[in-house]
């Protein structure tokens, strides 16, 4: 028989890609290299890693670049960062401390004084912070467009500015939180396009936290970059707080190099406990997207919810069903919903459940409710808001591996308090 090359797919990669264990000692898991500096066996050797980590010359074909200090390289991130390229089908990604310092470092490497950023709305609260109070400070203007805009229209905004010639990147956050709105990357990407000339390419940057990287692939529809909150389903257990870049060799190595200089990489330990969420990270987000689509069946069939917003409700015939079906493989394991009533309804929903935790972030393994009026969204202007549905009656959810009938249980009891 003839034999056919074989193509492993990204789960059944993430427990070994990348790691040799003749390396170290034969272990089966990469260890944790806790350690701030590596040794070179000479100093020709030091000199040639050198050379590569700053750039003075191209790596040859067939060599590696050479471990310096762990806050420009170190095994754990290496091989962490390897096998995060599987899923987005990236050239390179950067793994850093945080997914704010994942977003900022993007943006300040991206965008110079007098550049015009443009994004979607609304945006995770840190990231809202960072364009609306510290860009303007180093002389970046923002604009932003909302998720029922369509092209026409977000060229429009774009040209009302005055400034669309100096339109640097596009950012934008997709399923928007808390809504699930969708915002449309091949149609972001033909803006960036039209914008674009032969010395300026305008970037497209995707927050891919709420859906990646299993069922949202945004390189593909054209995005530069692929952006995570690590801290949410990929570490998927709430003991971390990491992010992650994905996108081409050329714009990882200028993201690298600023990560290398503000020094906000991820620490080895992080990139360990990482690895070891990875090799759940499909098992995990698919029992919590089954569970999601029960628990938005009892809510929109309950006569104390108002409106379900959850990607699985999306009308046939839409425009975002359209975007949905061609953008994402899955409905996800996010569910939000208007309670009848304001705040005081909410909140007596809320303090009544017994197994689903009150706290802000999502995508762990437990399941997690907040109030995003009050919470993570309570320093979002207020008309910008109600805008995009974010009002008093707005309950966020986060679904999580539990048996579902004790989710159903909790939230029956809980409305039955309202
Ligand atoms: C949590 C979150 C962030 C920020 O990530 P941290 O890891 O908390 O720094 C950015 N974007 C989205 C969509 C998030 O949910």
């Amino acid at each position: 028989m003839k034999k056919k090359k074989h193509a492993f797919k990204p789960e059944s990669l993430m427990m070994s890609y990348g790691y040799k264990p003749s390396l170290s000692e034969g272990a089966i898991k990469s260890p944790i290299f806790l350690t701030s500096t590596f040794v070179f066996k000479t100093a020709e050797e030091g000199k040639a890693f050198f050379e590569v980590a700053y750039g003075l010359r191209e790596q040859y074909p067939d060599e590696e670049p050479g471990l310096i200090y762990s806050r420009i390289n170190n095994p754990d991130l290496e091989i962490l960062e390897d096998r995060l390229t599987l899923w987005d089908k990236a050239e390179d990604c950067a793994v850093f401390e945080s997914g704010m310092s994942a977003i900022t470092t993007v943006l300040l490497e991206f965008l110079k004084p007098g550049d015009l950023l443009l994004h979607s709305i609304p945006l995770y609260g840190g990231t809202d912070h960072f364009i609306h109070h510290f860009l303007p400070k180093i002389g970046v203007h923002t604009v932003g467009f909302k998720p029922h805009q369509r092209r026409k229209e977000i060229e429009q905004i774009l040209d009302d500015t005055g400034k669309a010639d100096r339109l640097a990147m596009i950012f934008i956050e997709t399923p928007a939180n808390p809504t699930n709105a969708l915002i449309d990357i091949a149609c972001c990407k033909k803006i960036a396009d039209t914008r674009s000339s032969a010395d300026k390419k305008v970037y497209l940057a995707v927050d891919n936290t709420f859906m990646g990287p299993i069922w949202q692939q945004p390189l593909k529809h054209g995005a530069d970059f692929s952006i995570y909150s690590a801290t949410k389903y990929i570490g998927g257990h709430s003991d971390l707080i990491a992010g992650a870049c994905c996108g081409s060799n050329e714009v990882i190595t200028r993201v690298k190099f600023l990560r290398t200089l503000l020094g906000n990489m991820a620490s080895p330990h992080t990139g360990w406990l990482l690895m070891r969420s990875l090799e759940t990270l499909k098992v995990r987000m698919e029992k919590q997207a089954k569970n999601a689509r029960r628990v938005a069946e009892f809510l929109d069939n309950h006569p104390k919810v108002e409106k379900v917003y959850y990607l699985g409700l999306i009308k046939p015939g839409t425009r975002a069903h359209e975007i949905f079906e061609r953008q994402y493989k899955s409905t996800g394991a996010m569910v939000s919903f208007d309670i009848k009533g304001g705040e005081a309804e909410a909140f007596r929903f809320i303090n009544a459940l017994k197994l689903i935790k009150l706290a802000v972030s999502l995508g762990g393994t437990e399941s997690l409710v907040e109030h995003p009026a009050t919470m993570t969204h309570a320093g979002v202007d207020k008309a910008h808001l109600a805008e995009v549905s974010v009002t008093d009656k707005l309950v966020r959810l986060s679904i999580g591996v539990e048996h579902y009938k004790d989710l159903l249980w909790d939230m029956e009891q809980a409305l039955e308090q309202v």
